[in-house]
């Protein structure tokens, strides 16, 4: 007789395992599943978090509920010591199920409690246009958080954002949708692997499905008005390209959509992600999401049938806290949920956890930790983000790299502190960051000293700092001003980051104020901008002699910067997003339709961007030639494009080759240009290089007025670069 296979046997693939497993649980059993809950256990009490949602739990009874077989996952767990002990519990039930233990590791570990690899920010990746770097950074990020216990990482966010007030900016990828989508794909893999199914592999999450970057008035979770073609234009294509990419977790957003929270939508979580993209993974809700179908969208009566609403439409786990499990059960026996969407549900969540290997390892050890977490090639890589993601937007009389400079003041809120870690990020021990002033002090030449005047924090700038750096100003050579935001994630006075948005884009507080006060000095101002949204002021950018966009650039961001002031790096981001000229000048992104700026003139202002999205100067110059495309193409075939690129200057330098597309007539509008295809290339003085792109006949298409999918004949224009080459294809259809 043949033995009866068990669900605890290795051998066996994850889809039989579960197969095995779903047919021993009970309803409730397959319910626990969906809970997911904050996992602050060390402190005794449940997080503050839980109990604002007004549902708070003790250890013990959070322990009861683990031993019950109620919970399926944890948030928020300090780190690999309670990661264990969660662990523990569950091994203690019936069934014996790991526990998916998720957390926020946007860019590197950084809601661990311990200290680990803070790399480049989202918005600093997307600088980089590097999908390999995006990819290692998530591998390196998957890494470190198996080693502690986590195996889900609630990343990437290709949210478009078009109101660059909204503070989360920074923890997403820009402007534009095929860059959005393509470094997400890019972490997307560099989490998961393959299948996620080696031991250095997690889940990843891709968010928030859909469209919280252009919030009515800017508040995060604020209602969205999009046209359907606006929104199946630009910002539902790059959640389709990490579904591609085999995400096996997605999370949607907080936000309403014309009218329906995405919680409670089923033509998006259902018809949309699972039908028609071939979704295969499991949604988890976002932090009270479901709970708010009741108490702020009102279209649930009841918490409920907030519920039922929420599961129906195809949420599959609940982020955190309480009656959701007897909702759920109850709504079960009442035949108003249907089992088979818990069969499902449990059963993604199921799978994952055998696929990621839980059943065999489940334990964060102590050992691995010490190998993993901060692993040099770690720190070099988050180095290597930092240096690719710097933008230099202004470089007047090529004062950067500075030379024959004998002293340097550094100054501003952001000199000297940790704000260049950004959102989603804990302060680390001091050691592990460098900030921009001890990058300065560690890399200036010798001969060169570096004075230093506090000025900050950005919310308590002083007449009598200001003062000071003014003092100190007059007697150096150069100012290096690094000012911006701060998005720290327990910094109780950041200007940005979640739930901290901006009526305006100027600097806040009295930074600019501080810069006025330097200009008085009369030295050049070389301005480092810490943040994770463009910052807008026309009198920043007309009296700073350089401007050094930094974005987030992490634990080693000081020493990029430094590495730019003094030549020792030549810069080689581009802007993923434009910056406005002014708050007032909102929405403005490169992807314009035609009649945007037709009549396009203020009375007081230009209407043009301060800098559009790709501008970025580098040490070196760039000649690009020969722009080649065949002259005609048939529909449904890729098109190869080639450019040269030659580096004119004489230091190496990365140059990012940006290709776009435009459309010229179509039976709809369409943008003025879209970006298709970037390559990051390297080269030595006057070293030539052929690039070269491959444009899938998807490229082309465009949504007609039946919203329809096609591909109209006609010429297509492409362009490369700030360059300005162009040349056209005209599409054919077969047989013509
Ligand atoms: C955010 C999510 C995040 C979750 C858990 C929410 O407030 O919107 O992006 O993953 O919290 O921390």
């Amino acid at each position: 007789m043949q033995a009866q296979q068990s669900y605890l046997d290795p051998e066996l693939p994850a889809a039989r395992r579960t197969e095995l497993l779903l047919k021993e649980m009970t309803l409730e059993e397959k319910v626990g599943q969906m809970c997911q809950y904050v996992g602050e256990v060390s402190q005794g009490r449940a997080s503050n978090v839980d109990e604002v949602a007004g549902y708070s739990l003790l250890l013990g009874e959070k322990v009861e509920l683990i031993r019950s077989g109620r919970v399926g996952s944890f948030l928020k767990v300090p780190g690999a010591l309670e990661a264990n002990y969660l662990q523990q519990q569950a091994e203690q039930t019936r069934l014996k199920i790991p526990i998916l233990i998720g957390t926020d590791a946007i860019h590197g570990h950084g809601m661990d409690l311990g200290s680990s690899t803070i790399f480049p920010s989202p918005i600093s990746l997307a600088a980089s246009f590097d999908v390999g770097l995006a990819q290692r950074v998530a591998e390196a990020t998957a890494r470190e958080m198996r080693a502690t216990g986590f195996h889900w990482s609630f990343s990437p966010n290709v949210d478009v954002v078009r109101d660059p007030r909204w503070g989360r900016t920074g923890e997403t990828f820009g402007e534009d949708p095929f860059l959005a989508g393509e470094l997400g794909a890019a972490m997307v893999v560099g989490y998961q692997g393959r299948d996620f199914s080696a031991p250095t592999n997690v889940l990843a999450c891709t968010k928030h499905l859909v469209a919280g970057g252009v919030p009515d008035n800017v508040f995060n979770g604020s209602a969205a008005e999009l046209s359907e073609r606006t929104l199946r234009e630009f910002f539902l294509p790059p959640f389709e390209r990490t579904v591609q990419a085999g995400v096996y977790t997605l999370m949607p957003a907080h936000n309403e959509v014309n009218g329906v929270p995405c919680h409670a939508d089923e033509r998006l979580l259902q018809h949309e992600l699972r039908q028609q993209w071939g979704f295969q993974g499991f949604v988890i809700s976002d932090w009270l999401d479901i709970e708010r179908l009741h108490s702020v969208h009102h279209v649930a009566e009841t918490r409920r049938d907030a519920d039922r609403l929420a599961v129906v439409a195809g949420v599959d786990m609940h982020m955190h806290g309480g009656q959701f499990f007897e909702n759920v059960v109850s709504q079960v026996r009442e035949g108003t949920i249907p089992e088979a969407r818990i069969d499902e549900a449990a059963s993604k969540i199921l799978f994952a956890k055998f696929q990621l290997g839980l059943f065999e390892r489940r334990y964060a050890d102590e050992a691995e930790i010490a190998k993993t977490v901060l692993a040099p090639p770690h720190r070099e890589l988050a180095l290597e983000g930092a240096r690719k993601s710097l933008v230099l937007l202004k470089n007047e009389k090529n004062l950067l790299p500075l030379t024959g400079v004998k002293s340097v003041l550094v100054t501003g809120p952001d000199a000297d502190d940790q704000s260049l870690l950004g959102d989603w990020a804990r302060t680390q021990p001091d050691g592990n960051v460098t900030t921009i002033l001890a990058g300065t002090r560690a890399l200036a030449p010798s001969g060169v000293s570096v004075e230093h005047v506090p000025t900050g924090p950005i919310a308590a700038i002083s007449d009598e700092q200001i003062a000071a750096a003014v003092a100190a100003a007059r007697k150096v050579d150069v100012v290096v001003l690094a000012i911006g935001e701060n998005s720290l994630r327990d910094n109780p006075v950041r200007t940005s980051g979640e739930n901290v948005d901006r009526a305006t884009l100027e600097p806040p507080g009295r930074q600019l104020e501080l810069m006025r006060a330097l200009a008085g000095a009369g030295k050049p101002i070389v301005v480092v901008l810490v943040n994770g949204a463009p910052i807008a002021s026309e009198w920043m950018v007309e009296h700073a002699a350089a401007l050094i966009e930094a974005w987030e650039p992490g634990m080693h961001g000081g020493t990029a910067v430094a590495e730019v002031l003094f030549g020792r790096y030549n810069p080689s981001g581009k802007l993923p997003m434009t910056v406005p000229r002014s708050t007032g000048h909102i929405k403005i992104f490169y992807n314009y339709r035609p009649s945007a700026y037709h009549r396009g003139k203020f009375r007081y202002s230009e209407s043009a961007p301060l800098f559009e999205f790709g501008h970025g100067l580098s040490f070196t110059t760039f000649t690009y030639r020969d722009l080649r495309v065949p002259e005609q193409l048939t529909i449904g075939t890729p098109l190869q494009v080639e450019v040269e690129v030659e580096n004119t200057g004489d230091r190496a330098g990365d140059e990012v080759v940006l290709l776009y597309l435009q459309d010229v007539y179509a039976s709809v509008t369409r943008p003025v240009k879209e970006l298709k295809g970037f390559q990051r290339v390297s080269l030595e003085p006057h070293q030539k290089q052929v690039v070269r792109f491959e444009l899938p006949p998807e490229a082309f298409t465009l949504l007609d007025r039946d919203m329809k999918r096609t591909t109209e004949p006609g010429e297509f224009r492409l362009s490369v670069g700030a360059r300005a080459l162009e040349r056209s294809v005209w599409l054919k259809r077969a047989g013509d």
